[in-house]
């Protein structure tokens, strides 16, 4: 987009729902999908008397996506009550945390165009989701379920250090890949596990930042960048026109592909938080905090930065490897169970391992190659004991059966002819019945070698060196 010489500035308030076995406050069930107010119960649904207990998995799983962006973690914090009245809220108030979240002051990298930039985290706090309207063309009027009232969710602040919609973008990607890393979300978009609301300004360069306006009710990603991409090019209207903006929320319709005024100004004391009289300060002690910390694996983002700088495998290729927990711990076990060249080793799970997956439904688990025999496929290619073509006629039988590639290369004489002599006299032979294509070459169509080497290689029967017949073949159309 054309930003006329304004820069946008973009942070991001994500909301992620967490996977535990049951609610934050009550023992229902936490799952998308159930049948209509069947997942709720009167703690759930606020009735009056009835008093809330905090799922110390909750508090758990938010600590660890603090250590995961390098938040320092308050050993202490409470939780608020933030009130405001709307139909899908039963006690018109959500528990949240106001001024002592979980988690404060850490940052996550992300990699925009082959380049890492850092983004500010400035803080991530643990509140209760609410339950969900529906409208329905069957019915007039509107119906709550209450099925999602008290699912638990974080939410991450980031800093407004986002200077763009592809930007804003990565971020998102990188959060939803390490939820899902971390086995605390399923990141699934489609069931609003994860949702954000999205703060836009746009200034010139060396002025102060402009007036932010919020949308609310983002999502999906694609809808993320194109809410940014019309908010922005909206603000940059208004102040070319000579207008000014105005503090407020506006409603991102992805339908419509524009957004609209929902309120105007709205500050942190409209909600008038208060500490929530019904829970008790959250206290982590040291040793439940290092477990946690000790349980962070190593994030996808980080992993594709190490692949690139370590192993040259290219981005693309890294990011598709990453996206895949499985994949990339697979990769990583052939690359350790022999000495191979790790480009070919990815080669191997994103093209033959990834069609097998694609064409069965199967996980590589179920497929049931060793690591160790793909290493062992992978190395005999690398030193060309046996040539492609027998290289995938290896790789069909090792999805068959459970035998080492050394066996099945014995087995059926797969083994790559590099004995000069052996391949003079094929392609002697080659060359004496198709003397066309020898005239044709000489004649300028270079592309008979091609052909010539192909019946070099039916005539070796797939075990032929190809390099080598070819050079033996450049001697006598070139001689
Ligand atoms: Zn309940």
């Amino acid at each position: 987009m054309d930003t006329k010489g304004y820069e946008i500035i973009v942070g991001l308030e994500v909301h992620c729902e967490l996977n535990t076995k049951s609610k934050i406050y009550c023992s229902c069930r936490n799952a998308f999908g159930a049948e209509v107010n069947s997942q709720c119960c009167p703690i759930c649904m606020g009735m009056p008397g009835t008093l809330p207990t905090l799922n110390e998995k909750v508090v758990h799983y938010a600590v660890k996506m603090g250590y995961a962006l390098n938040c320092s973690i308050n050993p202490i914090s409470k939780q608020d009550r933030k009130n405001y009245f709307y139909p899908d809220l039963p006690k018109a108030y959500q528990i949240s945390q106001f001024d002592i979240p979980l988690c404060e002051n850490g940052y996550l990298d992300i990699l925009v165009d082959g380049q890492e930039k850092r983004i500010g985290v400035t803080r991530i706090h643990i509140e209760e989701d609410a339950g969900k309207l529906i409208h329905d063309d069957s019915f007039s009027g509107t119906l709550v379920d209450f099925n999602r009232c008290g699912v638990p969710l974080i939410e991450i602040v980031s800093e407004p250090d986002l200077r763009s919609s592809a930007e804003a973008k990565a971020y998102l990607d990188t959060i939803r890949e390490i939820v899902i890393y971390l086995g605390i979300s399923d990141g699934k978009m489609q069931e609003g596990s994860i949702r954000c609301d999205i703060n836009v300004s746009v200034h010139k360069p060396g002025e102060p930042f402009g007036t932010r306006v919020e949308m609310k009710n983002v999502n999906t990603f694609s809808g993320a960048v194109r809410a940014i991409e019309y908010e922005a090019a909206r603000q940059i209207e208004v102040l070319e026109n000579g207008g000014t903006i105005s503090q407020e929320t506006r409603r991102w319709d992805d339908l419509k592909n524009c957004n609209f005024l929902l309120r105007s100004k709205e500050d942190a004391q409209d909600y008038r938080y208060f500490p929530e009289p019904d829970l008790s300060t959250i206290v982590l002690d040291e040793e439940t905090l290092s477990e946690l910390k000790a349980s962070i694996p190593e994030l996808p983002n980080k992993k594709v930065v190490r692949y690139m700088k370590e192993l040259s495998i290219p981005e693309e290729d890294a990011r598709l490897l990453v996206e895949s927990i499985e994949k990339s711990a697979y990769f990583e076990e052939i690359i350790a169970a022999g000495k191979i060249v790790p480009k070919d080793a990815s080669n191997w799970v994103l093209g033959g391992i990834s069609r097998v997956i694609n064409e069965t439904g199967k996980s590589i688990k179920e497929i049931g190659i060793p690591a160790a025999h793909m290493a062992q496929l992978i190395e005999m290619l690398e030193k060309k004991e046996i040539s492609s073509s027998a290289g995938n006629t290896v790789f069909e039988e090792m999805l068959k059966s459970d035998k080492a590639p050394k066996d099945i290369v014995k087995e059926k004489g797969l083994a790559q002819v590099s004995d000069n002599s052996v391949l003079q006299a094929i392609v002697d032979e080659v060359a004496a019945a198709n003397q066309k294509s020898i005239d044709d070459y000489r004649g300028g169509k270079t592309n008979a070698l091609g052909f010539l080497v192909g019946q070099c290689m039916k005539a070796s029967k797939g075990k032929g060196n190809p390099a080598i017949m070819r050079e033996m073949l450049l001697k006598i159309l070139e001689g």
